[in-house]
């Protein structure tokens, strides 16, 4: 059997060519406004900065408009929190990226909340998560929508099947079991005190690897016909599953680098047209 690529980059720039022109409509109806994405770095983290660039060019490819404020390592909670509520109110600004993480001091999980529910387009707040996981509309957590979105574009059935999902972080994790939990999958979570983790993954029909350590859950764990899911990405361009071993026994695999990732901005950037769509329309 020879697997199946989840190609998160193909269909990334698929979908950015359908909100190019999307972005496109919005501008004429609208007398030339776009959706506009503000995003926070905090502090001087290289990979966050990063991740915060290459989100600002996503929104360029497809004609929107970012906002990029960046604050010192030193900024406090209370600052932070305000900074969003300013975000919040202003009508010019439909979606909101806090970056994770934030500097030890910040507490992270108040400022994710202070993001109003209608520029939740990362889907990090907990109002968005418990709607989410109670079927009620709200805008995804990116990284697991964006997975959703992979596997539904190749037609990946997951009702009925066993998903087991390796690690429980309040970004993908948690909001991955829930929503294959939605889509009428089984679903087992894994984390650092579960007890015989091969096992769990043996019986694995989904596997996600969400631990963000490289290479740990091991391919002989994985069963034949398994459809495997890495979310991780590490230096030398390994995930979190080993999977080399796999692409002639496995149903389907997302490649490292090239499937989680892309689809990841891609949903944030999906989320922020819809949101403007909204606000504007
Ligand atoms: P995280 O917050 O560090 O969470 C890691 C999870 O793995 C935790 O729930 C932890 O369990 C679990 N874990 C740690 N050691 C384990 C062990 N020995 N056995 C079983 N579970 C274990 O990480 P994250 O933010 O969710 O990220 C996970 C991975 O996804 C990383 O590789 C990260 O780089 C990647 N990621 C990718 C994207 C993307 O856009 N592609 C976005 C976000 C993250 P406890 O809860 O018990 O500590």
């Amino acid at each position: 059997m020879t697997a199946q690529i989840l190609d998160g980059k193909h269909v990334a720039e698929l979908t950015e060519a359908e909100l190019a022109q999307r972005v496109e409509a919005l501008k004429e109806r609208s007398g030339g406004r776009t959706p506009v994405l503000a995003t926070i770095l905090v502090g001087d983290d290289p990979a966050s900065a990063t991740y915060v660039k290459m989100k600002g060019n996503a929104c360029r490819r497809v004609g929107m408009e970012s906002v990029a404020i960046e604050l010192p390592a030193s900024t406090k909670t209370n600052d932070l929190l305000r900074e969003i509520e300013q975000l919040n109110a202003n009508p010019d600004v439909h979606g909101i990226l806090l970056q994770h993480p934030v500097p030890s001091q910040i507490d992270e999980r108040a400022c994710f909340d202070m993001i109003a529910l209608e520029k939740d387009v990362d889907g990090v707040t907990c109002l968005g998560f418990g709607r989410m996981a109670m079927g009620e509309p709200a805008y995804g957590c990116a990284t697991p929508q964006g997975i959703m979105r992979l596997l539904a574009h190749y037609n990946i059935e997951l009702e009925g099947r066993h998903a087991v999902v390796v690690g429980r972080s309040p970004i993908l994790g948690k909001p991955m079991a829930m929503m294959m939990l939605a889509a009428n999958a089984t679903v087992t979570i894994c984390h650092s005190r579960t007890r015989d983790l091969e096992t769990l993954v043996r019986q694995a029909d989904v596997i996600v690897g969400a631990v963000g350590r490289p290479e740990f859950i091991r391919a002989d764990w994985i069963k034949d016909g398994a459809v495997v899911v890495d979310a991780g990405y590490h230096p030398g361009g390994v995930g979190d599953i080993e999977l080399a071993p796999l692409a002639d026994r496995v149903s389907a695999m997302t490649p490292v680098p090239g499937g989680v990732g892309p689809m990841t901005i891609n949903t944030l950037i999906q989320q922020t047209v819809q949101s403007g769509e909204r606000a504007l329309a």
